[in-house]
């Protein structure tokens, strides 16, 4: 094969995968997103709001901070997580969720390091999709890579292991696991306090916000205006349950 074959080939390989995930902005993401999310409103919504402060961010910044990956970031869950729904009687899109732990992280703990944003996006999907640590390490790198894995659970084991390792993992795992953890059980107790799930009483509820609240302590001192808002959410749901 000739040197100007072998080239092109390269080039092709490269074009594909920078259009699969790559060169990315606000309208495009927002388009890949709807189409993934059959245009949930919500999921729009949550996107919408964050995307216009983070282009206001970046300006201010003047692109020193970086846009691309975290809208390559929300292709890529949004691609993944496609077809799947949270147990909310909705039946809502389950993109909604990582969007929603991204921007609680942006909005109320105040975050703005594009790796903790963008593991965030991506916290669930080596663990409950087809994505693999190689796939991810390839579009973003070691420590987003890192991280998301320290958020995965390992799901051969029973649901009662996962939260005893989950507890026993989460004081030492990196500051970006740690704040992508505290806000993702921030989101699920949030989830069930506002649309019960389907089939869930009130025991369940309960021991779902016991284990929320045991791994928020765990976590002490990651994120204080999250905890604050976590800690107010606690004293709200035990005063109504009461
Ligand atoms: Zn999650």
């Amino acid at each position: 094969m000739n040197l100007f074959v072998k080239c092109a080939q390269v080039f092709c390989v490269a074009a594909i995968s920078v259009s699969a995930f790559g060169y990315s902005d606000v309208v495009t993401t927002r388009d890949v997103l709807a189409s993934r999310c059959d245009s949930h409103l919500e999921t729009l919504r949550i996107y919408d709001r964050m995307t216009s402060e983070w282009e206001a961010f970046a300006q201010e910044r003047k692109g020193k901070w970086e846009l691309d990956i975290l809208y390559k970031a929300v292709e890529f869950a949004a691609d993944k997580h496609e077809g799947q729904v949270r147990k909310d009687p909705e039946r809502s899109p389950y993109i909604v969720h990582p969007l929603r732990v991204c921007s609680r992280l942006w909005h109320d703990g105040a975050v703005r390091n594009v790796n903790t944003l963008c593991t965030a996006i991506l916290h669930d999907t080596i663990e409950d999709t087809d994505a693999t640590a190689e796939e991810i390490r390839a579009l973003f790198g070691d420590r987003i890579t890192y991280a998301t894995l320290e958020v995965s659970d390992d799901q051969s084991l029973s649901s009662d292991e996962k939260k005893q390792r989950q507890l026993e993992h989460a004081p030492h795992m990196s500051l970006d696991a740690r704040l992508v953890k505290l806000a993702d059980r921030m989101d699920n107790v949030w989830s069930i306090e506002v649309s019960t799930p389907i089939g869930w009483d009130d025991a369940k509820i309960e021991s779902y916000w016991g284990w929320g609240v045991k791994l928020r302590n765990v976590l002490h001192g990651t994120n204080t205006a999250l905890e604050t808002q976590f800690d107010s959410w606690f004293e709200e749901h035990y005063s109504n349950a009461q």
